[in-house]
């Protein structure tokens, strides 16, 4: 129960954010997270309450302020209060639906729990594969409507940005309400169907494979193609006279690569179209797309301009790889200095198999990332910026669900969170649009006093364990499709 209410007949106003929704009995708000029980408004979901056992281990990193660190990683509390189920109080001069004592290690400690309600929030997806998604900048759009756009790409990786408050706000109604259904539904570990504009469609689900163009990617690259070079010019030695590997980015040629080079690899003659950036590094020797190394080449030998006849000789062999080792293909040059396809010696095979070996599996990593820099901290303390500080001296530790935050330099409480190693569906949202995520706050007790805090609201730990579900901690989302 709680008392975010006013009752008008046998409706109940919910007053828990801006929408302010009249709830009829047995009925639920605009956002499914409260709704008109037998005259009291409830939060619909429970209130989650993480408890570290013995067999779980611990993951997160020991709090600063609790005193020294012992150097074991399992340290802090074995009962931690989260925010999901914690509800939200509005306007934000409230203190925070819960506010919980807890002792670590002697030391009194406070959290302040509350489901933060995010106007300012986006998801930042890591998509782990060399096949083009798009231009740089290329609008992304989610059942039609644009949600974000590709940023610049990682190694072995491609970016999207998604969500931020222009388009929650500052589009149409339709933009804004998709943009938020789609940032919940990756924060919360669902499967969603991406296109981009210019490039291709992308099936994007935290911590799984990505699917792109209706293809699942399996493997992570083991480096651009001079990386390759580098890395396996010497298992290439005496076996094959020349290599080239495939890369949208930085295409190697081991003959002119200094690894050939300081392995004494003779010149073969070889050509190759793009621009040379330094030896035996290409730059753009095709256009990008979802063929060989992320290239729009279906044949490799697209790439080669003509042998040199001074230096190349008949007989000669060349193997040609992609970054991944997915695709591979064996030549040997004919009387006209002709590349010619042929049987993959069993040694390259191996080297082949290697690559892909050294691949990572491919991912799709999903972080959330919002400000808490707002009015949220009023919740928390008559005199936000010190919470800011806090925050920022270290004495205050910001977790979301749980989970360990990484909070940005600079002005305000802006944080990301990976989204796995968040419990399932700890994500909401309201229909302003925004979305609604858990967000805690741990300090001393006596420096949470020093801060201004809400003390007269502090309760203990006990008064929550009979209403809470508890949940193992560490926690983490279940993937979707593979139960529990
Ligand atoms: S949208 Fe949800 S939180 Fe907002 S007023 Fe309606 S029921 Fe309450």
């Amino acid at each position: 129960m709680t008392d975010t209410s006013s009752a008008v007949a046998d409706k109940i106003r919910c007053d828990a954010c801006p929408v302010m929704c009249y709830i009829k009995p047995g009925a639920a708000g605009a956002c499914d997270r409260y709704a008109n029980h037998q005259g009291e408004l409830v939060r619909v979901d429970p209130h989650i309450i993480l408890e570290r056992t013995v067999s779980h281990g611990g993951r997160l990193v020991p709090f600063q302020a609790s005193g020294d660190w012992d150097g074991k990683i399992v340290h802090g509390p074995s009962t931690f209060v989260t925010a999901i189920g914690a509800g939200t109080t509005y306007p934000d001069y409230k203190p925070a639906p819960f506010i919980v004592a807890s002792e670590v290690d002697g030391v009194d400690m406070v959290t302040v729990v509350t489901e933060g309600i995010f106007s300012y929030c986006g998801v930042k997806v890591k998509i782990d594969t060399d096949r083009y998604l798009g231009p740089e900048t290329a609008i992304v759009r989610s059942d039609g409507e644009a949600v974000g756009h590709v940023t610049t790409s990682e190694y072995g990786s491609q970016m999207l940005s998604l969500g931020g408050v222009h388009h929650l706000t500052g589009g149409s109604k339709k933009e804004g309400r998709v943009t938020c259904d789609t940032l919940m539904d990756l924060s919360n570990g669902k499967a969603v169907e991406l296109a981009i504009d210019g490039g291709a469609s992308v099936v994007v689900q935290a911590g799984r494979a990505p699917i792109v163009n209706g293809v699942r990617e399996e493997r992570m690259r083991v480096g651009c193609g001079s990386a390759t070079i580098g890395m396996f010019a010497k298992q290439w030695r005496g076996k094959v006279d020349e290599v080239v590997v495939v890369d949208d980015h930085i295409t190697g040629v081991l003959s002119e690569h200094q690894a050939g080079k300081l392995l004494d690899i003779p010149d073969t003659g070889i050509k190759m179209k793009g621009r040379r950036s330094t030896p035996g590094r290409y730059f753009q020797v095709a256009e990008p797309g979802t063929g060989w190394g992320g290239t729009n080449i279906s044949d490799p030998l697209d790439i080669l301009g003509p042998f040199d006849p001074k230096t190349a000789r008949p007989g000669l062999s060349m193997l040609m790889v992609s970054t991944t080792g997915e695709h591979a293909g064996y030549y040997r040059l004919d009387e006209g200095l002709r590349p010619v396809e042929a049987e993959m010696p069993d040694a390259l095979k191996q080297s082949v198999e290697r690559i892909q070996e050294n691949c990572e599996p491919a991912l799709c990593t999903v972080l959330f990332m919002a400000g808490a820099g707002g009015s949220l901290r009023a919740g928390v303390t008559e005199n936000p910026v010190r919470l800011t500080r806090s925050v920022k001296d270290a004495l205050t530790r910001v977790t979301s669900g749980g989970a360990p935050v990484y909070v940005w330099p600079g002005g305000g409480i802006t944080y990301m969170v990976d989204v796995t190693q968040m419990p399932a569906n700890a994500f909401g949202y309201v229909p302003t649009p925004a979305l609604v995520a858990p967000i805690e706050f741990t300090l001393k007790l006596s420096d949470y006093a020093a801060l201004g805090g809400h003390m007269d609201y502090v309760r203990p730990l006990s008064s929550l364990k009979d209403t809470a579900e508890i949940l193992p901690w560490p926690a983490k989302a279940p993937i979707a499709g593979q139960g529990g």
